[in-house]
C-alpha cells in the first residue's frame, strides 16, 4: 500500500499502485519519479514528487534490510536522483504494510508541516515552532511528543532554504538523526513542499506476513551464515564501535559498522563519519585534525547539507581565496554561513559546481553537476531492491550463498518464483 500526500490540498489518499508490483528500494522510488514527473518540471515546483520507498524485505527481520530509498527530480543535477538512508524508518514502514509515500504539490502556507504515520493512518499537521530549527533541535521536539521510539526524517535550515545540496536526516535506533539521504539535494525538494519532518510510529503495526515463512527463515540463515563468516562483519567493525547495539540502524543489523565518534566513553560526539565525508571535509581541504572534521560533519548534519557537496564547495572557496587549505576554523565559519543562509552561505549551499561558476574558479570536483561520493557498484542492484545495507555488498559478491539467501527470502515473502537475474534487472 502507498500513501499519496497532496501538499497543495493537504489531502491524503491510499493507493495500491499495482504498476509498481515487484519493485523495491531504489528501483521503486526511481520508477515512481521517472514515470510520473515531467522531465521539464522545475525540481522545486509543485509537479515534482518526493518518493520514499521501502525495500522488498522491509520489516521482515531479514539481516541489514531496513534501508529507505528517497527519489525526486534533483535541484542539484536537474535529473532524477535517488539517495538512501539507514535508520529505522524503512523497517517501521514495512511493519505498517506501507511500501511507499509519494509527496507532491506545494503547500498553501509558509509554515512547517509534519507528516505523522501510524497504524491509524497518515496525518498532516502544522508545527510552525519547528521552522528554522536545526535537525537535532527539531527531532528533539518531535521526540518529546512522539517518544524516542518513533523514526523521524527531518530537514534543517538548508532544506527549508531550498539549497541544492540539502539532505534529509533520519534517526537511528538511539534516536540520533545522523543517517542521511545526502545526495542530490532531496532535502530542498522536501523543503519546497513545506515538509519539515516525517514521523513514523509502528506501535500496534500488523507486522509482515510471509507466503512461506519456513523458506524465508532458511534463506535468512544462508545470508546470516555468510555475514557471520566475514571478519569485517560483526567482528572488526563492531570492535571499532565498542559494540554499541543502540548505535545501529536497526535491530536486524549483523555487520555493526562504527556509527559513532566518541567524545567520552559513554558520549557520542557525532555519528557516521563516512569515508566520502572524511575525504571531502578532510583530505580535500588539507584538514588533518579529526576533532575538527567531526565537528564539521556534525554541523553539516545539523544544518542538513550533504557533506560531500559542502566539502567540494569549501574546496572551491579555497581556490577562490575565501578560505585557506588546512584552516579548519575558516571552513567551520563558512559552514555556519551556509546554515544561516547568508548570501555567501547560499552560494556554498548550492554545491561545488555552482559555487565554482559563481567564483570563476577553473577547478571544481563534480561529475554531472554533483560531487563524487561512494557510489555503489552495479552488482548492488539486488541489494538495493531488497533494501539491504550496502555493507552487505561485499559478502554477496564473495559468496553465492548470500545472493541465493536474499532471492529465497524475497520469493518466500511474496510467494514469487523469480530468478536472481530478474531481481537484478528490477534493481537496475
Ligand atoms: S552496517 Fe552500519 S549502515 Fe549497515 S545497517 Fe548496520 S549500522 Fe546501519
Amino acid at each position: 500500500m502507498f500513501y499519496r500526500v497532496d501538499m497543495a490540498a493537504l489531502a491524503v489518499t491510499k493507493e495500491q499502485c499495482v504498476q509498481y508490483q515487484g519493485l523495491g528500494g531504489r528501483g521503486l522510488s526511481l520508477r515512481i519519479v521517472a514515470e510520473a514527473v515531467n522531465p521539464n518540471t522545475h525540481p522545486l515546483g509543485g509537479e515534482n514528487k518526493l518518493a520514499l520507498a521501502t525495500g522488498l524485505l522491509a520489516g521482515t527481520g531479514a539481516p541489514n534490510a531496513g534501508r529507505l530509498s528517497v527519489s525526486a527530480k534533483s535541484p542539484l543535477t536537474g535529473m532524477v536522483k535517488e539517495s538512501n538512508a539507514g535508520g529505522e524508518m524503512g523497517t517501521k514502514l514495512g511493519r505498517l504494510g506501507i511500501r511507499g509515500i509519494i509527496v507532491e504539490g506545494l503547500p498553501p502556507e509558509d509554515t512547517a508541516y509534519v507528516i505523522r504515520v501510524s497504524a491509524n493512518g497518515l496525518l498532516i499537521e502544522t508545527m510552525p515552532e519547528l521552522k528554522g530549527l536545526t535537525i537535532s533541535a527539531a527531532v528533539a521536539r518531535l521526540q518529546g511528543i512522539s517518544g524516542p521510539a518513533a523514526a523521524i526524517g527531518c530537514i534543517g535550515p538548508a532544506g527549508e532554504n531550498k539549497m541544492a545540496s540539502a539532505c534529509i536526516g533520519f534517526t537511528g535506533r538511539d534516536g540520533s538523526p545522523d543517517r542521511q539521504a545526502g545526495r542530490g539535494g532531496l532535502g530542498a525538494v522536501m523543503g519546497s513542499k513545506g515538509l519539515k519532518a516525517i514521523v513514523v510510529d509502528d506501535s500496534g503495526a500488523p507486522g509482515v506476513s510471509f507466503a512461506d515463512e519456513a523458506a524465508f527463515r532458511a534463506g535468512a540463515q544462508k545470508l546470516i551464515r555468510v555475514l557471520q563468516a566475514r571478519s569485517a562483519a560483526g567482528q572488526t567493525l563492531a570492535g571499532y564501535n565498542g559494540d554499541r547495539p543502540d548505535r545501529l540502524c536497526s535491530a536486524g543489523c549483523m555487520i555493526r559498522c562504527p556509527q559513532g565518534y566518541p567524545a567520552k566513553p559513554d558520549e557520542v560526539a557525532a555519528g557516521g563519519l563516512k569515508k566520502a565525508s572524511r575525504r571531502s571535509l578532510g583530505t580535500s581541504l588539507e584538514i588533518d585534525n579529526l576533532d575538527d572534521i567531526v565537528l564539521m560533519n556534525r554541523l553539516c548534519n545539523d544544518y542538513g547539507v550533504d557533506t560531500v557537496e559542502m566539502g567540494d564547495a569549501l574546496r572551491v572557496a579555497i581556490e577562490a581565496g575565501i578560505a585557506q587549505s588546512g584552516n579548519s576554523q575558516a571552513a567551520i565559519r563558512l559552514i555556519h554561513e551556509m546554515g544561516k543562509a547568508t548570501p555567501l552561505g547560499r552560494i556554498l549551499g548550492a554545491g561545488g559546481e555552482a559555487a565554482g561558476k559563481v567564483f570563476g574558479v577553473k577547478w571544481a570536483a563534480a561529475v554531472k553537476k554533483t560531487g563524487a561520493g561512494d557510489e555503489d557498484p552495479a552488482a548492488a542492484a539486488l541489494i538495493n531492491a531488497a533494501g539491504l545495507c550496502r555493507f552487505a555488498v561485499a559478502a554477496v559478491l564473495e559468496n553465492p550463498d548470500a545472493l541465493a539467501g536474499i532471492v529465497e527470502m524475497c520469493n518466500a515473502r511474496y510467494g514469487w518464483n523469480k530468478t536472481t537475474e530478474e531481481y537484478i534487472n528490477m534493481g537496475n
